[in-house]
């Protein structure tokens, strides 16, 4: 084998042509700038266009590259988990292909790596070019997973950062089907710290998160993280019964003490929908854990590689 690599950069891309080139200069710059060893994994989320290509072509000249071709998309996380399996790094580094993460972060992160840290996440001071609602939504989204969640994943920060090649080793041991990865690496802990950076625009092109798949996401983050949904159930419960019992005890006394005809068809009905939607909601929540369930119990591996470019070792991706 060649010398040890350094450092895994991993990139998940679908239908990114318009930036990967620029992409893969300032990559290369920074990471001949480490002077390091490094790979840089181009993982191609079943694009349509010609970004498989344009890494290919690129990977004649540059032994650096390499690439996973996917049959089709599976979405960004699964994207990043693949290049997970197949980077073999001490350090390795997930970071967008639209450049709204700067490359040029990574050698900040790679001195707190040397300073001992396992996971280094970059924090987002701002965010440059993102409409008001992606960005009120995403504020909106970190403090409900934060108070479901206990606080326990760090808030604001998105899945540019770097690992350590244990915790990404960690990371190969948890299959869960439906991935929130900045969850997961927060899970399986080590020693966490941040580097703050300005998240810029996107370099071209626009976004491959349409709001279907954000909510999807979102749901990852929550219904994947905690049970406390479930438990909104209990708790509706004994609120309504309380306050039934209560409603009750009024009709009783206004009807043989106070000698009133309770009249009422309208609120019957009213309580009637509203309790209705309530069963309704608490269903869909429990229809999202059992979802989940149906999943997991289906087993069926998270992506499928249709072709490798730049990989020496057939047995690289091997986990472990
Ligand atoms: N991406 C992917 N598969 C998808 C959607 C997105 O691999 O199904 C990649 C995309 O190419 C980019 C990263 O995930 O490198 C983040 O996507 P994007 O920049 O569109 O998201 P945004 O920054 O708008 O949240
Ligand atoms: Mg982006």
């Amino acid at each position: 084998m060649e010398r040890e690599t350094v450092c895994s950069v991993v990139v998940p891309m679908y239908n990114e042509e318009e930036v990967i080139s620029e992409t893969y200069k300032r990559l290369k710059k920074v990471m001949d700038g480490t002077g390091e060893t490094y790979e840089l994994i181009f993982v191609n989320d079943g694009s349509r266009d010609r970004s498989a290509e344009i890494i290919k072509e690129l990977a004649k000249n540059d032994k650096n590259i390499r690439l996973i071709d996917f049959s089709r998309n599976f979405g960004h996380q699964v994207a990043v988990t693949a290049g997970l399996d197949y980077a073999v790094g001490q350090a390795v580094v997930i970071i967008d292909a639209d450049l709204q993460d700067p490359p040029e972060v990574i050698p900040e992160m790679m001195k707190k790596w040397r300073e001992g840290y396992h996971v280094v996440y970059g924090k987002r001071l701002k965010r440059q070019g993102e409409t008001v609602f992606k960005k009120a939504t995403a504020y909106l989204f970190y403090r409900v997973l934060g108070m479901l969640t206990n606080d326990s994943i760090p808030k604001d920060t998105g899945d540019f950062r770097l690992i350590d090649r244990k915790v990404c080793d960690a990371m190969k041991k948890l299959t869960e089907k439906n991935r929130f990865l900045r969850g997961m690496i927060s899970w399986v802990g080590f020693n966490q710290t941040a580097v703050e950076y300005v998240r810029d625009e996107r370099f071209a092109g626009e976004t491959k998160y349409p709001l279907k798949k954000m909510l999807k996401f979102a749901a990852d983050g929550i219904f994947s993280f905690t049970y406390k949904p479930l438990k909104l159930a209990s708790y509706l419960g004994f609120i309504l019964s309380i306050s039934g019992f209560l409603y009750l005890l009024y009709v009783l006394y206004q009807r043989f003490i106070a000698h009133a005809t309770v009249s009422g068809w309208a609120s019957t009905i009213a309580v009637n929908i509203v309790f209705n939607g309530i069963t309704l909601i608490i269903l869909g929540i429990i229809g999202e854990y059992v979802g989940r369930i149906y999943e997991e119990a289906k087993d069926r591996p998270l992506y499928i590689v249709k072709e490798t470019v730049g990989f020496t070792v057939d047995g690289d991706k091997e986990q472990n």
